[in-house]
């Protein structure tokens, strides 16, 4: 039986931001993986030495591991076949009721089962609801295999993109949903070198907030709960994001700074201070599935649980709030020239799934803008959604996308939108209007320095722009256009 660190067989199904982060992981700590996933052309990438995604450090694993612990294939029988774990990390996204759709999970689960030669331990590391497990076992087991051959678990996954492996490796918690002594202590075998410590005094670590004197701790629970966890989890930071909005608009309205506020709600331990930025709402490929998809289980259960439609509606409306605050800056939208900071839904990724910039991007050229588009890892991703052409425009440098706009928006958060070199910024642009939907600016050095400044919550926003003053700023003195 296996409880201390040992080398582990482990076949992860599916390649993407959590299976591939997860695979590259699990062979930094000495582990023997096979990755695989039904994408041909990614698999290939994988083989020739590509990353798909742009995720931190994620480069240097696949780099270290790939060809000898890590290995790429289409073959998820031979790869069941091999593994004594088998994690599945498939998309679940949002189906048109809004629950998650499983079918990706149940074709892997059904294969699996197919495959089946010996003892095996099968983890959901995809988010999936309560019950799935169940039906999972259920799936394998119509399919001839008999209860000892295997146990299905539940190990879900908090890393976030854009810091995913640090995440994976300095783990707040890892939860294990068990119903057995054999496959919690197969779990536990392939976590030792994180949850005794050791990985962190190897050389060359993945250096992150965890050491090897507070290791991450192991949550055993019922395989249930560890679905709920992660359901509640995601659930529960989105309505900390809706609430702090609502707060927010508050501010607007009354004349205060949600920066303070943020600030002030923040420093309260029992609240802490993450996930408390005004901004332009939630998006990526987690939150808005994941919220309503838990709705949706609690519904099943037969519990209203109205207080997470409140939490999208906030989010929806946050987006068209900040649509209308554009139009209060440019009065009409026709043959504008709009610059754009960040098209991922967040700062660090190159996930456009969701991302409320898109929303944005998307609404802006329906209204006739002439969109100049810079980030520095999303811009490929976005093209596949909107395509360049004479109304969408994608610059590889941050202040050609400034050049000679109407107005410039900050839609995300990378580090160097923070890092604006503004006299520059502001001679770069046709007319000095900022709009800021990550408050990465203080509205005062902003005005100082000229620009008519508008973000996320912040005193004056509650007035309509007086659309003369705010578009008749002054020009840059050798612009010479009409
Ligand atoms: P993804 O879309 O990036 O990757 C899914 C991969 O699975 C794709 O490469 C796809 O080709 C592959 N796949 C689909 N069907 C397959 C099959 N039958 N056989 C082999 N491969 C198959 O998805 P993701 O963002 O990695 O998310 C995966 C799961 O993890 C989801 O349930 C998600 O909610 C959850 N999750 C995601 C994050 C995140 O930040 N992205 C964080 C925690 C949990």
């Amino acid at each position: 039986m296996k409880t201390q660190a040992q080398t582990v067989s482990i076949a992860v199904v599916g390649s993407g931001y959590v299976g591939l982060v997860a695979a590259a992981c699990f062979a930094e700590i000495g582990h023997r993986v096979i990755c695989v996933d039904n994408d041909e052309s990614k698999v290939r990438m994988l083989q020739a030495g590509g990353v798909p995604i742009h995720e931190e450090h994620l480069p240097e694993l696949l780099s270290r591991h790939r060809g000898d612990r890590l290995e790429f294939t289409t073959d998820l029988r031979a790869a069941t076949q091999a593994a004594e774990a088998i994690f599945i990390a498939v998309g679940t996204p949002q189906s048109q009721t809004g629950s998650a759709d499983l079918s990706y999970v149940d074709a892997v689960a059904s294969e699996i089962a197919r495959s089946i030669d010996s003892y095996k331990v099968i983890v959901e590391k995809s988010t999936v609801p309560v019950y799935t497990n169940e039906w999972i076992r259920r799936v394998i087991e119509r399919n001839g295999v008999s209860k000892e051959l295997f146990d299905v678990t539940s190990n879900p996954e908090f890393l976030r993109e854009g810091t995913a492996v640090v995440d994976f490796l300095h783990a707040d918690r890892i939860v294990l949903g068990t119903a057995t002594e054999r496959a919690g202590n197969l779990l536990k075998s392939i976590y030792h070198p994180l949850t005794c410590g050791d990985y962190y005094n190897v050389p060359g670590s993945v250096p992150g907030p965890r050491e090897s004197n507070d290791p991450p701790p192991i949550l055993l629970t019922s395989t249930k709960a560890a679905e709920i966890i992660k359901h509640a989890s995601n659930a529960f930071l989105a309505t900390k994001i809706s609430f702090i909005n609502a707060v927010a608009n508050v501010c607007e309205a009354a004349g205060a700074d949600i920066e303070e506020v943020a600030r002030g709600i923040g420093m309260d331990s029992r609240i802490g201070p993450k996930f408390l930025r005004a901004g332009v709402g939630y998006g990526g490929s987690c939150f808005p599935k994941d919220v309503a998809a838990f709705r949706n289980v609690a519904e099943q259960v037969g519990v209203d649980f109205g207080l997470l439609r409140e939490v999208e509606k906030i989010n929806d409306e946050q987006k068209q709030r900040f649509f209308q605050k554009i139009r209060s800056a440019l009065w009409t939208f026709r043959a504008k020239k709009i610059g754009v900071l960040g098209l991922a839904f967040k700062g660090g990724t190159d996930d456009v799934r969701e991302s409320p910039a898109l929303d944005i991007v998307k609404r802006l050229v329906a209204e006739g803008c002439i969109v100049t588009a810079y980030d520095p890892a999303a811009a490929d991703r976005c093209k596949e959604l909107i395509p360049p052409g004479p109304c969408m425009r994608y610059v590889d440098e941050l202040y050609a996308a400034a050049q000679d706009a109407d107005a410039l928006l900050i839609l995300n958060d990378w580090e160097e939108f923070a890092e604006l070199d503004l006299s520059k910024l502001h001679y770069t642009l046709r007319y000095p209007i900022v709009i800021d939907g990550r408050n990465l600016y203080d509205p005062e050095t902003m005005t100082k320095n000229g620009f008519t400044y508008l973000s996320v919550g912040r005193p004056g926003l509650s007035q309509p722009i007086d659309p003369v003053a705010a578009f008749f700023v002054p020009r840059r003195r050798d612009d010479t256009r009409a």
